[in-house]
């Protein structure tokens, strides 16, 4: 799976050749909501607005990534 934010909480577009800043991730009472624009975001699915890529995320992608880390650490 690849991961959606860098070190920043920048969520970009996931074409390798593209990369546009998509939105920010903020932890709203420990839940990562996807900020885009104004809104908060529990899931987002369109497509990047350079490249045309679709994109898709969800809090519970977020979850489960979350999971997969705490596995890879221990
Ligand atoms: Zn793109």
């Amino acid at each position: 799976m690849v991961r959606m934010a860098d070190d920043n909480n920048v969520v970009r577009c996931a074409n390798p050749n593209c990369r546009a800043e998509m939105g920010r991730l903020m932890d709203v009472s420990g839940v990562d909501l996807l900020q885009m624009g104004g809104g908060l975001c529990r899931e987002w699915h369109g497509v990047c607005a350079v490249c045309g890529k679709e994109f898709h995320w969800s809090v519970r992608d977020q979850a489960f990534e979350k999971l997969l880390n705490r596995i890879k650490k221990s």
